[in-house]
């Protein structure tokens, strides 16, 4: 399809999914706040006819909860970055859609696999991922280089990143000085206007080559056992490669980075260890596609799978899964640089709220705030309509009603007389050795959630 550009369709898709099909509750402020969104588009390939794409996941949301406010039941949300909530979204989707396929009907994306009571997507079926702006963590630890110049590697044009580099850091002159220096040696401002530059400028920067000058920041810190960040001003700030833990406030989080996260994706797939009893092999994304945001193609493979691609000993069916990377050029109008674009005196916090939704016929919406449906009050915690439906018990017993459901030939082995969830999970035998080979070989500082949050049942 020469001249339409993919990643600008899947973006203008999913811009469009969210502008028609979330609720405004749940979605910012804009005169005050901004989200992240991300979403799993759904793609049916057939020869000779154009693909059929339709979004069957999406999730917005920033926040994370610490670890203070875990709970053994599993009936609160941990962690509601757009990249999470899209996931387990798409995890409550492909549940039903395993629910059709174990009823008869052949009107899902699940056919039989080779082996008894296995599944795997019908041929043709693959699933995009979208993210309004690069994942925190590795992936957002990004060169910023000049960025004008052609050998910059960074696909944003200098006039985007400006507002992130005027901001109150000390070393922001430096930055400055050497942003504003390309490589025909000609000062360009940071508005991509020439210009002479100011004397103090031409100091700073007359020992420049054209390397990265700085990096772009992630607030991930990393994760106790890694080597830790420098400090350093400059390109030596961060350490790169490493898993990374979310910041909470004021109270710890125990929740890796989306970098983290979707680099283990990469590897197990995303259905998770439930779903993995009835699949034949694990649901990879075919492709990760980025809105308009500063972004290193560089940055994005080190994060989501180059780190992992030694891995070996995986099982049957696993492998290291190496999406396509594609970035758009259309920007999501919530996000934090589109609002400040449109007004840069603004003061924008993060939005509070997590909006889910997946294409499910029975409730595909929820609205949560600091874990639970929004409007929960302090009373209501615990009780079943606080819950969000995406929540680690609610898939859990979505999971189980299923199976409730089914004829004791139609159970896989693997499921027989369990009872909590940890153990409904560690059953997932070949998921649960090739998460054990991906933390022996690379992930080995990940943190884990202990396991007396995982004995619900
Ligand atoms: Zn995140």
């Amino acid at each position: 399809m020469a001249g339409v550009n993919i990643a600008d369709e899947i973006s203008a898709l999913c811009y469009d999914h969210y502008r028609t099909k979330l609720p405004k509750q749940g979605q910012p402020d804009t005169s005050k706040e901004w989200t992240l969104m991300a979403a799993v588009i759904q793609v049916e390939s057939t020869e000779g006819k154009t693909d059929i794409r339709k979004v069957v996941a999406m999730g917005t949301g920033t926040k994370c909860i610490g670890q203070s406010k875990l709970r053994k039941t599993g009936d609160v949300l941990q962690d509601s970055h757009a990249e999470i909530i899209a996931k387990r979204s798409f995890q409550r989707y492909l549940l039903h859609q395993l629910s059709i396929a174990l009823s008869g009907s052949q009107d899902c994306v699940l056919v039989p696999g080779n082996d008894t009571n296995k599944w795997m997507l019908k041929p043709g079926v693959s699933f995009v991922f979208f993210i309004s702006h690069t994942p925190c963590g590795d992936a957002s630890i990004i060169p910023m280089l000049c960025l004008e110049d052609h050998l910059c590697p960074t696909s944003t044009a200098a006039s985007e990143v400006m507002p992130l580099l005027c901001g109150p850091n000390p070393s922001n002159k430096r930055k400055q000085a050497a942003c504003a220096h390309n490589s025909n040696n000609k000062k360009m401002k940071l508005d991509g206007s020439n210009q002479e530059t100011e004397p103090e400028e031409k100091k700073e920067s007359a020992a420049f080559i054209p390397e990265p000058i700085d990096v772009f920041r992630t607030g991930a810190k990393c994760a106790p056992g890694e080597a830790q960040d420098r400090h350093n001003p400059g390109v030596d700030y961060h350490t790169v490669g490493v898993l990374r833990v979310k910041p909470g406030r004021g109270d710890r989080t125990i929740s890796m980075s989306c970098s983290d996260k979707m680099a283990r994706w990469n590897v197990l797939g995303c259905q998770g260890a439930l779903l993995m009893h009835f699949l034949q092999h694990p649901i990879y994304l075919s492709s990760v596609v980025l809105g308009k945001c500063p972004f290193s193609l560089q940055s994005m493979e080190r994060a989501l799978y180059s780190r992992c691609k030694n891995v070996s000993g995986l099982p049957k069916g696993f492998q290291v899964h190496t999406p396509q990377i594609l970035q758009s050029h259309l920007q999501f109008p919530h996000g934090r640089d589109a609002l400040r674009k449109a007004d840069s005196a603004r003061k924008l916090v993060p939005c509070g709220a997590a909006i889910s939704w997946c294409a499910v016929p029975h409730q595909p919406l929820d609205v949560t705030a600091n874990g639970y449906k929004q409007g929960t009050t302090k009373k209501a915690i615990g009780m079943p309509q606080s819950r969000s439906h995406i929540c680690k018990v609610e898939l859990f017993h979505a999971f189980l009603h299923l199976l409730e459901n089914l004829s004791q030939e139609q159970i896989p082995e693997s499921l027989r007389e369990l009872k909590t969830y940890y153990e409904y999970k560690e059953a997932a035998l070949s998921y649960q050795e090739a998460w054990r080979q991906l933390r022996e070989q690379v992930f080995t500082s990940w943190i884990r959630t202990p396991r007396d949050y995982l004995n619900f049942s």
